[in-house]
């Protein structure tokens, strides 16, 4: 790719006309005019394997989706304000899905890769808050609600913006501070920028407004940040501290833009048991990681004991790159968010063809046992990655994940365990080379992302592991990691330090002075 007219002519075109920000993939991107599977073909019908597109979770090109929404567009395509009989039976199995019993705890702390060694950061070092208004109001079920409302609109965006409307409708204006996970992206609007702190701390963000405070995520490779009760009281004593009171919290139930990161056993339990108790509203927001992907579960939160969300919101692969997303809720907050009398509407939101798109994403999961298939491709790929990290673990210093969602930590050698993006990029620019694609997400950008479409195989494994392999055994030359390790060094102190700096000035603030005592799980 890169050599012919047209090729040149896009690229040319793009860099005059497109927004400039706009993201793009690769040093050298790549035209792609066809998906088939868990593959992508350039222009030249070069075959790429796909281990990034979460979004064609069925696969590229799904002839059964495509046929539903044709026929549903041949036929009718308007808003939700008619009654029509898809609405009701998608309806109905999605909540269905969202309220089965969860499954016990998946997330043991096996899934990291290399368990935890170094400290335990986080600590019960702030006097509880005082009572909560909300507290006062009707009885919060500790164990959380049954999620028997849902609202479709168009994008991950969309539904976390309307949680955060329903949050305010319910919660009022005495609590109008919102906690979110250090690392979390959770859509671009304005309002979702400022609880991103993946954009508000990344390359031109404009830091931290002061109604958001940040739970420092857990770090189980590196021992860090572990207790989440600790974290609940230091983040409802941050936002008494700036003088709000917290009203929602947002978290995916593993987190992605984060770092791929599987959060230990009983955190999450705890700290939404600590935010219930003082009647904070339970954001989790499924939109990368839900639908199966994670194999154990269909949905994230269903992967971790005890852990029932008051908002659940979902997107990507909900409609195989139809645009749709959801929003499922309690009677009680959907009561709330109505009360007032403000009708919702949404013009593509739910439309026949979403819902089209929906249903077909729905059946073919579970006529193909998509989730199953999810859970033993992904029990083989990490345990490959496992190997490959036994051999490289100078580089390779964690592999995590559930089912399909995998994180590969790359970093600059495995006594320090620093984090090494430069190292991380290059390995997927090579990869690219090798036909593979892969993306590097987290903080510091240094974990490599493995989230295909759930049609990825034993054999697509195989060729992951191979050709990632052969990178580190044969490209990662002596020579080669001087260099990156030069580039390590410049982006440290460019980028990723000062933005470390952000984030440990973050756990301070939180948690006291790092001579306070250390809670222990
Ligand atoms: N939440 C999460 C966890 C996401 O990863 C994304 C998209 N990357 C969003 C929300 C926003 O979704 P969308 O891009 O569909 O608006």
């Amino acid at each position: 790719a890169g050599a012919g007219t047209e090729y040149g002519d896009a690229l040319a075109t793009r860099r005059q006309l497109y927004g400039p920000n706009t993201s793009l993939s690769y040093e050298q991107p790549l035209m792609i005019v066809r998906g088939h599977g868990t593959y992508l073909y350039d222009e030249g019908g070069v075959p790429y394997l796909d281990c990034v597109n979460n979004v064609s979770h069925l696969g590229h090109g799904n002839a059964e989706v495509a046929s539903a929404v044709c026929a549903q567009l041949h036929t009718l395509n308007t808003n939700s304000r008619y009654l029509h009989p898809h609405l009701p039976t998608y309806a109905q199995q999605l909540l269905k899905s969202l309220n089965a019993s969860a499954a016990p705890d998946a997330n043991a702390s096996c899934c990291s890769g290399s368990g935890s060694g170094g400290r335990l950061t986080a600590a019960a070092a702030q006097p509880p808050p005082p009572p909560h208004p909300a507290s006062q109001g009707p009885a919060i079920p500790s164990e959380g609600p049954s999620l028997d409302v849902l609202y479709l609109v168009c994008s991950g965006s969309e539904a976390n913006d309307l949680a955060l409307r329903i949050i305010a409708a319910a919660r009022g204006p005495a609590a109008t501070h919102i906690a979110v996970m250090g690392g979390a992206y959770h859509g671009h609007t304005s309002a979702l920028i400022a609880l991103s702190p993946y954009k508000f701390w990344g390359s031109g963000g404009a830091g931290r407004q002061p109604h958001v405070h940040v739970v420092p995520c857990p770090d189980p490779y590196r021992g860090e940040n572990l207790d989440g009760r600790a974290a609940a009281r230091a983040v409802l004593a941050a936002a008494v501290r700036a003088g709000g009171r917290l009203g929602g919290f947002f978290c995916e139930s593993v987190l992605s833009c984060g770092g791929q990161v599987v959060l230990p056993r009983g955190y999450l339990r705890d700290l939404y048991s600590e935010l219930r108790s003082w009647g904070v509203v339970l954001v989790a927001d499924e939109v990368q990681c839900g639908f199966g992907r994670l194999g154990a579960a269909f949905w994230g939160f269903q992967t971790q004991e005890g852990v029932r969300p008051d908002i659940v919101t979902m997107g990507k692969p909900i409609g195989n790159g139809y645009p749709l997303a959801a929003l499922a809720t309690s009677r009680e907050l959907a009561g709330a968010f109505a009360a007032p009398g403000m009708e919702y509407f949404n013009t593509y939101g739910g439309s026949t063809a979403a819902v089209a798109a929906g249903l077909a994403v729905l059946r073919v999961l579970q006529r193909d046992g998509l989730q199953q298939h999810a859970e033993r491709v992904g029990e083989y790929l990490l345990s490959g990655l496992r190997a490959l990290r036994e051999v490289h673990s100078d580089v390779v210093g964690d592999v995590r994940g559930l089912g399909l969602f995998l994180g590969v930590e790359v970093v600059r050698d495995k006594e320090s365990r620093r984090h090494a993006p430069a190292t991380a990029r290059w390995i997927k620019e090579r990869m690219k080379a090798r036909r593979v694609l892969l993306s590097t997400d987290g903080p510091y950008d240094n974990v490599i992302k493995i989230k295909p479409p759930l049609v990825f195989g034993f054999r697509e494994a195989d060729v992951l592991l191979q050709q990632l392999g052969e990178v580190l055994r044969r490209e990662l030359t002596p020579d080669v990691r001087q260099r990156l390790s030069q580039r390590e060094d410049e982006l440290w102190a460019a980028v990723y330090g000062p933005r470390h700096a952000k984030y440990r000035e973050n756990e301070r603030l939180l948690y006291g002075s790092s001579d306070l005592p250390r809670a222990r799980l």
